[in-house]
C-alpha cells in the first residue's frame, strides 16, 4: 500500500472536477508534463490551467482541513513552506507563458453544486473564442 504517497494522480477530488467539466463540457488535457508544475487540467483553448489542492498539503487558509499537526511542528512547517512555495513558482511561471492559474481546493470538490457553478463560472470566463459548440 502506497498510503505515505503524498500527490498522486487522479485522486478522488480530482476525478470529481474532471468529472464536473466534462458535464459542463469543458475540454481539457491533464498532466501536462511540459508545464511548470504539471498542472493537474489543463484547458488549451482557454488557455486555463487548474491545479486541484488538497487543503493540508497546499495550506488551504482558513480551512478545517489545513490545520497544523501538534507534533513536529518543525517539519511540517518547513514541509508546508516548500509546497507553498512551489506551487507560486509555478503560478507565476505559468502566467509568464500566458496561461490564467485556478486553484480549486479539496474541500470545494465536497460541495457539488459550488463547484459546478465555479466550474461554470470559470469556463464562461475564458470563452474568448467560442469553440463550446457542439
Ligand atoms: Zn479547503
Amino acid at each position: 500500500m502506497l498510503t505515505s504517497k503524498v500527490k498522486g494522480k487522479d485522486t478522488r477530488p480530482e476525478l470529481v472536477v474532471r468529472r464536473t467539466l466534462h458535464g459542463l463540457g469543458g475540454r481539457y488535457r491533464l498532466h501536462r508534463q511540459d508545464l511548470p508544475g504539471s498542472p493537474d487540467i489543463v484547458m488549451p483553448s482557454r488557455k486555463l490551467d487548474l491545479f486541484v489542492h488538497g487543503c493540508f498539503w497546499h495550506r488551504h487558509e482558513n480551512c478545517k482541513m489545513a490545520s497544523t499537526p501538534r507534533t513536529r511542528e518543525d517539519f511540517w512547517q518547513t514541509k508546508f513552506e516548500a509546497n507553498m512555495a512551489r506551487d507560486r513558482r509555478n503560478e507565476t511561471s505559468l502566467k509568464q507563458l500566458g496561461w490564467r492559474v485556478e486553484v480549486i481546493w479539496e474541500c470545494e470538490t465536497k460541495q457539488a453544486t459550488r463547484l459546478f457553478d465555479r466550474l461554470k463560472t470559470l469556463l464562461a470566463s475564458g470563452d474568448g473564442q467560442s469553440e463550446s459548440r457542439e
